[in-house]
């Protein structure tokens, strides 16, 4: 039974349980059985108060946001319908709250009259993050018991609250010292002879909330959650009338207007597709991985540095490997001083800075790769090095090592082959700074095993990183879609725009930062390198001039000081730069094109669709196994914006048909031979899917 009570001492104790989130899901009949045991227990005579508890680790996660796709009704029907429900019920209501009360969990628990929670509790209405706003009466019955200000703090930030905060603020009445249920039931006791005390008719304080709404205004917030952002100012203002349920009222027409809104849309789809990604098609789920405890990491350069970071912050030993005395005494240094910098930020405790440091050793003696579970290859980009690197590998490390090889671009299949143990190697592409980017892209070659796929997979957890499993490719999948989004932004230079309007066009879009920027403060000798291979190899796709003659100057980005923009000093804003600007008008009249004015929406439907264009090939090609996999990949490596889901579910929203017939536009243009659709596309559209369809039993 989801849903049960007993009676102990005259107080009722209703138990639900929906393992292991303990989700108010309606097609549990968690909702619907709370209700019912409710009703039973007010129908004893003796009973004089209610706890309402949750069966296992946490009190609830919610709703179930895999139910959200349904009609507004459905979404918020039932767990509202069980809030109207403790509202008229005619005993003392007390909830017991151990892990989480999240969301739908939390509002539930604001339905009773008090809180009694266990000391490591936690609090959150979370809603924002998936663009939407508390919808049942939490913006309303949360500011009632901490003041307008904080409920409007906590609800527009999504703030995790601790329970002794939530005490302090008056969220929680309680803390268990001891067992919880036994606590709840003692309070329980207490307060049964005092009658109701619903959050709904406790008089609330508004002291200083039209300073806190202005402060939240005035905050930087992307366009995605600003809309969320500005719900939660209205519903919590809507709560200031006399009448309560017209405030209720307010926020559930609030709430579900936004559920069917584009960016909220968007965001359950991340949240899903982040979550979807753990399970590899073709991977078999019993797998489990291996413990992961030891780390070597060869090369103690700028991604040996960062991933030896991630590997301690996560509680795991890593040894930084490298031929060159110097480099690891300059990776020693970095690696400290970062760490140390996150603990004068208060990030880290003088104890965790202490055990990180102590977690990090280096060695120059490359049979230190003994007496370790996984090697993560990081040395120069180059196939005679990773020869060199895996040949020695293979003679010197423990049978059943995993082999980790952090190539950019390099054919992990080739190097798999430098060692007699194919299946124990695998790519795991980590992003710059390593120690900060959530994205690692794993890459499956064609020996490598189930396995080693499942503990590689478990590592990426383990350090919290977002792990998508990509094929051998030149690229993977993030950077040969990238290439192709920088083709746009070099052609439409060539066209008749300029660095800053195609950034701006982007970023205004919701890009974490435009193209150009980005390339100037990765590094444009990179890419000049890579540009120079793919001329020769790639003469199937256009090639421009542009950024090749910004290289020849010398100025490759933030590091030289002059890029696609000037920077006074490194991480400084860019400034326009008219010399470059004179040498782009120059490369058009060179290439016969007269400029013309492009608008934002041609530059974001070109970078954008070149994307879709390429991840439709990747699928084709079975470099990526679902869409999911590509727009996570974005969401988490490009400072693609979570409001819009990524470039295939932005495609979907836009209509695949009307990418198409854009595409087919695009083709008469500049160089409009590239603009061939992917055949996935035109199959897509004559069967009239999109796709989403290609995702379909994934999530
Ligand atoms: P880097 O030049 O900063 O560092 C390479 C380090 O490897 C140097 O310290 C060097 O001394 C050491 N090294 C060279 N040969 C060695 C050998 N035989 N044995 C031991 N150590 C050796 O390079 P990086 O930017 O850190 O890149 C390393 C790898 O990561 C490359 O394969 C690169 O493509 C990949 N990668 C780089 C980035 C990035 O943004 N820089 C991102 C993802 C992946």
């Amino acid at each position: 039974m989801p849903v049960s009570s007993q009676i102990v001492n005259d107080i009722g104790v209703i138990v639900f349980s929906n393992p292991p989130l303990n989700p108010i899901s309606a097609t549990a009949g968690i909702p619907q059985g709370i209700a019912a045991e409710l009703d039973a227990l007010e129908a004893q005579p003796g009973v004089r108060a209610i706890v309402l508890a949750a069966e296992g680790r946490m009190f609830s996660a919610g709703a179930d946001i895999s139910e959200f796709d349904r009609n507004a009704a459905e979404v918020g029907g039932p767990i509202r319908a069980l809030i109207a429900r403790l509202d008229a019920c005619r005993l003392p209501l007390v909830a017991a709250i151990q892990g989480s009360a999240l969301g739908g969990g939390l509002e539930v628990a604001l339905g009773c009259d008090y809180r009694v929670a266990a000391q490591d509790a936690r609090f959150a209405l979370p809603e924002v993050t998936l663009g939407l706003i508390p919808g049942a009466g939490g913006t309303q019955r949360l500011p009632r018991l901490t003041g307008a200000v904080r409920a409007l703090e906590w609800i527009a930030a999504g703030s995790t609250i601790t329970a002794k905060t939530a005490h302090e603020a008056g969220l929680a009445d309680a803390l268990a010292e001891g067992d919880l249920r036994a606590a709840a039931l003692a309070f329980a006791a207490r307060v049964a002879a005092d009658g109701r005390r619903r959050p709904r008719d406790l008089p609330l304080n508004t002291e200083g909330f039209d300073e806190a709404v202005a402060a939240l205004r005035a905050k930087p917030q992307n366009p995605g959650l600003r809309m969320a952002v500005e719900a939660a100012i209205a519903a919590v203002s809507a709560g200031q009338g006399a009448d309560f349920d017209a405030g209720l009222a307010e926020e559930y027409r609030i709430f579900d207007a936004l559920l069917v809104s584009e960016p909220a849309r968007a965001l359950r789809y991340a949240f899903g597709a982040e979550r979807a990604v753990a399970r590899v098609p073709g991977l078999d789920p019993a797998l489990r991985a291996a413990e992961i405890r030891r780390v070597a990491v060869i090369g103690a350069g700028t991604m040996g540095i960062g991933i030896s970071l991630a590997i301690v912050q996560a509680g795991l030993q890593a040894r930084v490997i490298d031929l060159n005395p110097e480099a690891l005494e300059r990776a020693r240094a970095r690696s400290e001083a970062t760490i140390l910098r996150n603990r004068d930020r208060g990030r880290l405790s003088e104890a965790a800075a202490t055990a990180q440091i102590a977690a990090l050793s280096y060695s120059s003696d490359f049979s230190d790769v003994k007496g370790h579970d996984l090697i993560i290859e990081a040395v120069f980009e180059d196939m005679g090095v990773k020869e060199k690197v895996f040949t020695e590998l293979d003679r010197l490390a423990d049978p059943g090592t995993i082999l980790a090889s952090n190539t950019s671009t390099l054919d992990v299949d080739r190097i798999a082959d430098f060692t007699a143990r194919p299946e124990d190697v695998v790519g795991l592409h980590f992003f710059s700074p390593a120690n900060l980017m959530k994205l690692l892209e794993v890459v499956r070659g064609a020996k490598t095993s189930q396995q080693t796929l499942a503990t590689v997979m478990g590592f990426a957890r383990q350090i919290r990183k977002v792990g998508v499993v990509a094929g051998v490719c030149d690229g993977f999948i993030g950077n040969r879609m990238f290439e192709e989004y920088l083709r746009q932004a070099y052609l439409l230079l060539e066209e008749g725009a300029l660095p800053a309007q195609v950034d701006g066009a982007m970023e205004r879009w919701g890009m974490a930062m435009g193209p150009l920027r980005t390339m100037d403060l990765a590094g444009q000798d990179i890419g000049w390198n890579i540009r120079k291979r793919r001329a020769a190899e790639q003469p199937d796709r256009p090639y421009s001039r542009v950024p090749d003659l910004i290289c020849e100057q010398g100025w490759f980005g933030q590091k030289t000081g002059r890029g696609y923009y000037i920077y006074a000093e490194p991480g400084a804003k860019p400034g326009v730069d008219p010399e470059v600007e004179a040498m782009i008008v120059a490369e058009s009249a060179r290439l016969g094109l007269v400029r013309r004015q492009i608008s934002d929406e041609e530059i974001v439907e070109r970078c954008l669709f070149a994307l879709t264009n390429e991840g439709a090939r990747l699928l084709e090609e079975g470099i990526a196994a679902r869409p999911l996999d590509i727009d996570t990949v974005w969401m988490n490596g490009y400072g693609f914006p979570r409001f819009r889901g990524g470039p295939m579910f932005y495609a979907d929203r836009v209509g695949l048909p009307k990418v198409a017939a854009r595409m087919a536009e695009f083709a008469k243009g500049n160089q409009g031979w590239a603009w061939a659709a992917a055949p996935l596309i035109t199959r897509l559209n004559t069967e009239g899917r999109g796709f989403a369809a290609l995702n379909e039993g994934a999530k």
